[in-house]
């Protein structure tokens, strides 16, 4: 077992806690806190360190952590994991100015899945993590694009419904339209 010590840069913007305990917003104040804590199980167990930010309400002494703390904590196993942190992730998704949705379409990544490592419920596998890093080079996402559109045209006759008798009968019903060429509903000029 090993133990390991990150620095990390606390987000420094302001805005108003509330004590959970009394309610109050205007009393409380955040100091760094070092927190050590263990992470996997057996052998692979290490003990990660991490500075949290502790909240303390001056009126009613009540001292507190919160979701940044929750967040700074998963980005330290992402970092002893050596893979990508959720916001690294979202880094990579944004600069393709995609949404979830259209990220999701265009790399075959769930959309589920891509908000489960958002939230950090998940950390992606080791492949997957790699794959996000080839995917925040542009070239590679323009040919997954690419890839995509011409992928798309062909789907409709692999995944409808499957089995060979129903892909013979789509086949059966393109040739249909073919002969029906004749009869053209395109209103003449
Ligand atoms: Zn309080």
């Amino acid at each position: 077992m090993e133990s390991r010590a990150s620095t990390t840069l606390m987000s420094t913007e302001s805005r108003d806690y509330v004590c959970p305990q009394c309610g109050e917003t205007s009393t409380v104040t955040t100091s760094p806190y070092l927190h050590t804590f263990r992470y996997g199980s057996g052998e692979s167990a290490v003990d990660l360190t991490v500075e949290l930010p502790l909240r303390r309400c001056g009126a009613c002494e009540f001292e507190f952590l919160d979701d940044e703390a929750e967040r700074l904590e998963h980005e330290a196993i992402c970092r002893h994991l050596g893979v990508l942190s959720p916001t690294e992730i979202e880094k990579i998704r944004k600069s393709h100015g995609m949404s979830r949705a259209t990220f999701a379409q265009v790399t075959g990544l769930g959309e589920a899945t891509l908000n489960r490592w958002a939230n950090g419920v998940k950390i992606q596998t080791l492949a997957n993590d790699r794959y996000l890093r080839l995917l925040a080079l542009p070239l590679n996402m323009q040919r997954l694009k690419r890839f995509g559109s011409s992928a798309q045209t062909s789907s409709s006759s692999v995944n409808h419904n499957g089995g060979k008798f129903q892909a013979l009968n789509e086949s059966d019903i393109v040739r249909h339209q073919q002969g029906q060429r004749s009869f053209s509903l395109r209103k003449a000029a």
